[in-house]
């Protein structure tokens, strides 16, 4: 058996006849750019998450730019992040004029650590970042408690976390703005770079969807940026939408399968899930201090993983200049190590699940060499 890391096609071929008409739909009216195919996403995705405002754009690269630029950040601003995320969402920081400012994670959930933050503060600190890592939230109420007392504003990176609740709360409702990617692989995923930024501040909101559109049509009133959603794109993801939610309990059924198949292996630590709060797995992560040779086992066996993410950020050439060392950061540095990603993806058959499982189990049976 061949088990892949995620399996894009599975999911077409299941709603084949709906996308196929939604691009036909758009071809039909030439409805490419500002159609009401973005429209309707737009209004929907802002609906599912309960709030005021959604402003597409190109990718969930830009949604994080854009926003930072509409939240006002000026040269020299610092902006708090953790050490444990895609590069999304710290070079967006660089991008828009800020100064990257990183924070060591907590140890069992992989996201920002609160009170490292309260650490990290300063006179020149204007927002943070957490990011809801794997599908799962931060510490949101400690979060926006230390942002509330210092006068900061918060931007969720809900890049991974698209329906994850944090005390029954849509993640994406908490900040000032929260961003979202739509990238193929994501838990919503169109067939292209989309991306979107939501919130419920009507001035931030218009600011946004200006800059992202050259400033505005017509009447220039700023310069700003291209970064717009297509009309496919847009379609697509309207059409996978009214999905999301059989999509989401499957992958969080597949990963309560692996959770009972790994519980018995003293040496694989499985994903916590804070309580209280949801886990919409976008990746199931393990940890193994053998991880390296169990990679290189499971790929032997036709199974695909993947390191979310091979280092922390701070340890990137990228961010040299820094000269951060790995005392700072101990968790994200014990996990870059230690993480390894399992296939998971909602059309995941249960004959895979239990392969990956059993080769798993495997390894760790074989004497150590
Ligand atoms: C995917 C991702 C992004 C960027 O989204 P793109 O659509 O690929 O630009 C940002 N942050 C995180 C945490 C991500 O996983």
């Amino acid at each position: 058996m061949k088990v892949p890391f995620v399996d894009l096609h599975a999911q077409y071929v299941s709603i084949k006849p709906e996308v196929d008409a939604a691009i036909a739909a758009v071809i039909h009216e030439s409805g490419f750019v500002r159609s009401r195919f973005v429209d309707e996403f737009e209004a929907s995705w802002a609906q599912t998450l309960g709030v005021k405002h959604c402003v597409s754009c190109a990718n969930g690269t830009d949604a994080l730019y854009i926003a930072m630029r509409g939240l006002g950040l000026k040269p020299g601003d610092e902006v708090i992040t953790t050490a444990h995320s895609w590069i999304a969402t710290s070079e967006t920081i660089t991008q828009a004029g800020g100064k990257v400012v990183f924070c060591d994670t907590e140890e069992e959930t992989f996201t920002i650590d609160p009170a490292q933050i309260a650490a990290k503060i300063s006179p020149r600190t204007v927002g943070i970042i957490p990011v809801h890592l794997y599908g799962q939230s931060a510490d949101m109420d400690a979060v926006m408690a230390l942002a509330r007392r210092n006068n900061l504003w918060v931007i969720e990176d809900c890049a991974q976390s698209h329906l994850a609740t944090y005390k029954g709360q849509m993640l994406g409702t908490f900040g000032h703005a929260a961003t979202f990617s739509f990238y193929p692989g994501k838990n919503l995923g169109a067939m292209g770079d989309a991306g979107c930024l939501v919130t419920n501040d009507s001035m931030l909101a218009e600011w946004c969807a200006l800059f992202a559109r050259h400033g505005g049509k017509g009447d220039h009133v700023m310069e700003g940026i291209n970064s717009r959603l297509d009309g496919m794109q847009a379609a697509i993801l309207s059409t996978k939408l009214p999905h999301l939610a059989t999509w989401t309990v499957q992958r969080q059924d597949h990963a309560a399968e692996y959770g009972r198949g790994l519980a018995t292996l003293p040496a694989v630590r499985r994903p916590v899930v804070r309580p209280d709060c949801s886990h919409v797995y976008h990746l199931y992560v393990i940890r193994t201090t053998r991880r390296d040779e169990l990679k290189i086992h499971l790929q032997a066996n036709n199974i695909a993983t993947v390191l979310n993410y091979p280092r922390a950020l701070p340890f990137y050439p990228a961010y040299r200049y820094l000269g951060h060392r790995p005392e700072e950061f101990p968790n994200a540095f014990q996990h870059q190590q230690e993480i390894l990603s399992l296939p998971l993806y909602p059309e995941m058959r249960a004959d895979a699940l239990a392969y990956v499982i059993d080769s798993i189990r495997e390894f760790f049976a074989s004497p150590r060499v």
